[in-house]
Formats: structure tokens, sequence, C-alpha cells
């Protein structure tokens, strides 16, 4: 058997546009999986090469004359002069005649045994080669050769796995491996970075939102430096707020005790603090504990600097 992509080349070149996959009764009944074929209702059996030339609408003598060949130069009795014969299979098969079509594989049975039977083909798209490069962490690589922070890829979208023609019955085994490893890493990228996708575009947002006091609120403390410590999930936690004109304009913590869960605190609820000027804002699902910390430890210091 010669690469898909060759077969697909040769079938596309005839003017039909398709072939016929042919075997004999000895194939029939040693490969199970053409069950499958028969009940589809796509084989043509026939009990006779005659039969199944009119069946197909071909020409008997041609037809005869191809599987005779294909059998003789599989026993290395005949020359083939058609190159694409059932007998030049026959006789390749045994090593008593060279293939001139190459083949080395797909010969382990003579063509001889009725009925016969035949199986219309032609190509057809199931597999797009090419596409992103990845590494073993299916990481997707830039033109530079290095990984693209937090993107990856496993499956059809990817290139390289499979070379420049496809390993037949690998894509499954390429999307179930390649898709595990690749969400795996996602996975663990999102929970590093709480969940919210690329860091430096969710930092550079939070940074810019840390600045912002709402339009609504009114200065209500006095200005200066204030300090108080909460419980959190893992230990004691010391908040930091900076007062200035009566209004709150910088929060900072220590001893963030459990660092993933803190960091939605200090992305999301510090910032939302300091937009409304108050505690009255919801805790971050996930970081219950390290919420209430700092809500617990702002309300100590707005106590501390009510006016
Ligand atoms: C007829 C046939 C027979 C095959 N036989 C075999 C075989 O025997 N063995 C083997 O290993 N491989 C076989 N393959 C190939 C294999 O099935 C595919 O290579 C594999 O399923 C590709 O998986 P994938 O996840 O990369 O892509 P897909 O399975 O194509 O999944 C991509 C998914 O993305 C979705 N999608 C597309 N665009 C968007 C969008 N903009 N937003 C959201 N979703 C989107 C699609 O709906 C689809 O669900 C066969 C393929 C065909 C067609």
């Amino acid at each position: 058997m010669l690469t898909r992509d060759v077969v697909s080349a040769n079938i596309n070149a005839l003017e039909e546009g398709y072939a016929y996959v042919f075997f004999d009764n000895n194939l029939r009944t040693h490969k199970k999986a053409i069950d499958k074929y028969v009940n589809k209702g796509i084989v043509t059996e026939a009990a006779s090469l005659d039969e199944m030339a009119e069946t197909l609408g071909m020409d008997a003598d041609i037809l005869k004359t191809t599987i005779a060949q294909y059998n003789a130069v599989r026993k290395g009795e005949s020359e083939d002069t058609l190159k694409t014969t059932i007998a030049q299979y026959n006789a390749v098969r045994k090593g008593e005649s060279e293939d001139t079509l190459g083949r080395e594989t797909g010969l382990e049975m003579e063509m001889v045994e009725t009925p016969f039977f035949a199986i219309k083909v032609s190509p057809g798209i199931h597999h797009t080669m090419g596409g992103v490069h990845i590494n073993t962490n299916a990481e997707v690589i830039n033109t530079e050769g290095n990984s693209i922070t937090g993107l990856w890829a496993a499956g059809e979208v990817t290139g390289g796995v499979h070379g420049a023609n496809r390993l037949g019955g690998n894509a499954v085994a390429d999307i179930v491996i390649f898709g595990r490893v690749a969400g795996s890493n996602a996975g663990t990228y999102a929970m590093e970075n709480c969940g919210k996708g690329h860091g430096e575009t969710v930092v550079k947002q939070q940074e810019e939102k840390k600045t912002e006091i709402s339009e609504e609120a009114a200065a209500q403390f006095q200005d200066g430096t204030y300090t108080a410590a909460y419980t959190g999930n893992n230990g004691g936690v010391v908040v930091t707020a900076v007062v200035e004109n009566g209004f709150i304009t910088q929060i900072t913590t220590e001893n963030e005790e459990t660092p993933m869960l803190f960091k939605p605190v200090q992305d999301t609820l510090i910032p939302e603090i300091i937009y409304t000027q108050s505690t009255d804002v919801d805790t971050i699902s996930g970081s219950t504990m390290s919420s209430k910390a700092v809500i617990n430890a702002m309300n100590d210091i707005m106590e501390q600097a009510k006016q």
C-alpha cells in the first residue's frame, strides 16, 4: 500500500475520479472489518468475474485479464504489463515479481476465491495537514522558536506531528494525548492567574482600576496611614491604607496567607474597596477567608480614620 496522498492523487488523476477496492472471498472471510462495509450496502458481490464486470459496467475481458495478471505476476508466472493489476499484486506479494507500483505491504493473500467483492472508493478529506507548531508541552511556538505564554494547542489545528503526510489512525491518539497535556497546562496556568487568562493583561487592567475612585464617593476619612490585622485562611493578614484628601487612595497587604487565593483579593476586591470607599463589596468566590480578612481589617481602618 502506498501512502494516502499518493493513492488519492492516483485516483483523482483517473477520468472517473474513483477506483475499486477489489478482493476475493478469502479476504472477505478473514477480515471482520469488511462486515461494516457490507452492512452499509456499499459492497458489490459477484459469483464470478463475468458477473462482477456486468454489475459494475466493466469490460469483462479486461477485468479477467487484470485479475489473471495479478495472480500470474504474483506467482511469478507472468510479467505484469498493466502494472495496476491484481496479478501483479499476487506476484509481488510472493516476492516473485518486482512491483512497478512499488507495493511492499498489503500483499497477504492471493486473490482467487469466489465470490469476488468490490467497493467503489474515492478520496475524501478527513484530516487537515499543517497548523501551528507546538512542543511536547503542547505550547504554541512562535516564529523565533519560543513558546507563546498562555497559548496551547492540540489536534488538527497543529502541524508537524504527522510530517508531510498523515499517519492513518494516529489523529485520535494525537488529540487525546496532546489535548490532555494542553488542557492540563492551560488549567494550571488559569489557576495560577486566578482563572482570568493572560496575566499581563489582567494586571494592567487592574492597575488602571486601582487608581479609580467613584465620582459618587464622598471624602469621609482623615488623611494619614492606618494599619490593621485580621486572620485569613492561613494566618494573619496585615492591611495598610493611605488616606489622602479624605479618600482612601492606596491599600497594601502583608503576609498574604495563601498567595494563590489572595491574588484575586488584591486584583479585584481591594480596587473595589478603593472605588466605592467602602467595605460593602462582594467577597471573592473561592477566596472568602482572605476577602473577609481584608474587609474586617479595612472596617477597623475606616473606624480609625473616621472624621
Ligand atoms: C471520516 C473520518 C474518519 C476518520 N477516521 C479516523 C481514524 O480512524 N483514526 C484517527 O485517528 N483519526 C481519524 N479521523 C481524523 C480525526 O477524527 C480528526 O483528526 C480528529 O477528530 C480531529 O480532532 P480535533 O479536536 O483536532 O478537531 P475537531 O474534531 O474538528 O474539533 C474541532 C471542534 O472545534 C469546533 N469549532 C470550530 N470552530 C469553532 C469556533 N470558532 N468556536 C468554537 N468551536 C469551534 C468544531 O465544531 C469542532 O467540534 C477521521 C476523520 C474523518 C472525517
